[in-house]
């Protein structure tokens, strides 16, 4: 009988390429990163695709592959039946509407019977739709920022990180329509020995995130201070207590997160502990 693989696709070149392979390398997933086409992976039933990313919505949706890595924006655009199965926090963006900087703009009504240069059709007639404007979406596939200058749109819709694109272009950005980011997308029903393999490749996607979140604190503190300072920092459990060789101290190893350190530490110290260390957590299962 043939093993079951999972099929996933990844970018071929582009921004989500590196952040899709280091994610599946982190969850302990090698593969030979050659030139092919399509690579197994040596240690998990996991066959990798590198395709154009535009089109991994719709290979899911033809069953081509079982998943697949793509920003929310291409998601959304593509309207296939495939679904979000994990948001994987890289590759953020917006999706946002920019105007000529000296182009007087109030708000959304500004837009009425413009032009709007996008490689994003659909999002943008939905959002107009949405807002109850009419406007005229001109399609082009790349390079929409120099539309305006050209002569061929007096809007655009595109994508946004730091704005330095389109402010080097004579643009400013006055409406967001999408806040994106890197998602592992599927499709919504799968064999069950798909599903299983799946799962497996989310729980490890999970560990990764959450230690990333998370870090491993050690610190120094008086015995008379533990349940206190165990209070502020529980961890998974609880801390681990160790003596220390002198008398009435005690190390306290526990996890925090990294969003509320900062205001712990500060307790931490009030309540007596000193030489705090902390530690990346590489992989964490609760
Ligand atoms: P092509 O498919 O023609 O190679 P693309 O724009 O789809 O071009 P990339 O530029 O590699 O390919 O972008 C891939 C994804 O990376 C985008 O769909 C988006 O989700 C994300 N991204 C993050 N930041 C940006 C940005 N500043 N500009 C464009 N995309 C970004
Ligand atoms: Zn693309």
């Amino acid at each position: 009988m043939t093993e079951t693989l999972l099929r996933i696709a990844i970018q071929k070149s582009g921004r989500l390429k590196e952040g899709s392979i280091k994610l599946l390398t982190e969850s302990g997933i090698s593969f030979g990163n050659g030139e092919q086409l399509k690579v197994r992976a040596d240690n998990f039933p996991l066959e990798i695709l590198f395709l154009r990313d535009d089109d991994i919505p719709q290979y899911i949706q033809d069953d081509v592959v079982d998943a697949g890595i793509v920003g929310e924006n291409v998601l959304k655009e593509k309207q296939s039946d495939a679904v979000i199965q994990k948001r994987l926090g890289f590759a953020r963006c917006r999706l946002s509407i920019a105007v000529p900087r000296q182009q007087a703009y109030r708000n959304i009504t500004s837009l009425r019977n413009k032009k709007i240069a996008t490689s994003y059709p659909v999002i943008v007639k939905n959002f107009l739709k949405k807002n109850k404007i009419d406007a005229e979406i001109h399609v082009i596939s790349g390079s929409v920022e120099i539309a305006p200058s050209i002569g061929l749109a007096d809007a655009v819709c595109d994508l946004v990180s730091s704005g330095r694109t389109l402010s080097s272009n004579g643009l400013r950005e006055v409406e967001t329509i999408l806040n994106s980011e890197a998602v592992l997308i599927g499709k919504k029903r799968m064999t069950a020995k798909k599903q299983t393999i799946l799962n497996k490749l989310l729980f490890r996607i999970e560990s990764l995130q959450n230690a990333q979140s998370n870090k491993y604190i050690l610190l120094n503190c008086p015995d008379t201070a533990i349940k206190k300072i165990s209070g502020i920092i529980p961890g998974m459990k609880s801390p681990t207590i160790l003596p220390l060789n002198r008398k009435g101290w005690s190390s306290l190893h526990s996890v925090v997160n990294e969003n509320e350190f900062w205001e712990k530490i500060d307790q931490l110290k009030k309540f007596g502990a000193e030489g705090i260390l902390v530690i990346p957590i590489e992989k964490m299962i609760s």
